[in-house]
């Protein structure tokens, strides 16, 4: 590990302690087009299989569920419903639904559950890249067609209005990494680190009594900025990014994040934004909202809502970062 530049500790620390004799397991698997990996501290000998299978079962039902690329998933149909159809929705997916209704109304849609069109069309959904962004008429149809506003939901029946493609890709890893880490308390592993895809989550701490470290995700080209650590104890930490996933086209990069208000990709100039909160999926969900806001608006959201983020700038100049008011309160 590089020397840190600053380190992110909670406020408030658990009195557990870990049980003697305890060593870490590390368990890895597929999953959300990406990989999972838990560290837990547990005996030397016991029934790892059983809990690989019961983990890798815990995330089955989040992608049966939430995800638009397995054709048979609660969200795929409701994507290929009719209009004025009301569908119940499972708790888990209703869960995330509540999560996603609530930051895109506080966001004032710039996290929005609706994009799933506008993914789609950009290339980054299940249909793939076509050979040219689509022109601008298309993605205004797509537009009226989409925005959280058009959902009607009662916390457990949602209304498809027609035409309306959900997409939770914004939020469901943080959501995956939740249930894991509830899947090993249940199991009896209060002191785990978690990871979906980057999305981390920490409890308890190691063996050694240290706390589960980890270096928040930066642009590879900001390295100059340096590390920023944080002690995962009761605390998860998301990372959105433009750079994280997109391509270039006619000279233009074109990031995954799309901003459902224009229905263009985020040209916002912020490479990223890590958001640490005590719940994962609330920071994927802000972390990607925090980006579509861009620095000026993501940071007054923030401040307003208390939100702990670092954003980090690219310009002309080079690379800044800034922390918000929350972040500064856990900094060292
Ligand atoms: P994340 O990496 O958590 O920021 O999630 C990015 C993914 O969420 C994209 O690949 C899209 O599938 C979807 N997405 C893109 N823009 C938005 C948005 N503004 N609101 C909600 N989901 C989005
Ligand atoms: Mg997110």
């Amino acid at each position: 590990m590089n020397l840190a530049r600053r380190v992110i500790v909670p406020l408030d620390v658990s009195p557990i302690a870990p049980a003697l004799g305890a060593v870490v397991h590390t368990l890895e698997g597929g999953t959300m087009g990406t990989r999972w990996c838990v560290k837990f501290n547990g005996p030397r000998q016991f029934d790892v299989a059983r809990l690989h299978a019961a983990i890798q079962l815990e995330l089955e039902v989040v992608v049966g569920q939430m995800s638009p690329w397995e054709a048979d998933s609660d969200i795929s149909r409701y994507n290929r419903a009719g209009p004025s159809s009301w569908h119940a929705l499972p708790p888990e997916f209703a869960q995330v639904m509540a999560c996603a209704m609530r930051v895109a109304a506080d966001s004032r849609g710039a996290f929005d559950p609706t994009a799933g069109e506008l993914v789609n069309l950009w290339g980054f959904g299940p249909p793939g890249r076509g050979s040219s962004p689509p022109p601008q008429g298309v993605s205004d149809d797509a537009l009226t067609r989409s925005g959280w506003q058009r959902l009607c939901w009662d916390g457990g029946k949602l209304l498809q209005p027609g035409g309306v493609q959900l997409d939770l890709s914004a939020i469901a890893k943080g959501f995956g990494v939740d249930q894991l880490a509830r899947c090993l308390n249940r199991h009896g592993f209060e002191h785990h680190l978690v990871e979906v895809g980057g999305e981390l989550r920490g409890t308890g701490v190691r063996p050694d009594g240290q706390p589960w470290w980890v270096d928040v995700q930066m642009p590879p080209a900001a390295h100059g900025l340096g590390v920023t650590r944080i002690a995962l104890h009761g605390l998860s930490v998301a990372t959105s990014g433009d750079y994280l996933r997109g391509y270039f086209d006619d000279g233009a990069w074109r990031s995954h994040t799309i901003d459902p208000r224009t229905g263009v990709p985020i040209a916002s100039g912020l490479a990223s934004v890590s958001v640490v909160h005590a719940q994962c999926m609330e920071a994927d969900a802000l972390s990607t909202a925090l980006t579509v806001l861009g620095v000026d608006e993501g940071m007054a959201f923030a401040r307003e809502h208390g939100v702990a983020a670092l954003f980090i700038r690219r310009d002309a100049e080079g690379w800044t970062e800034l922390l918000s008011p929350a972040l500064q309160a856990l900094a060292q």
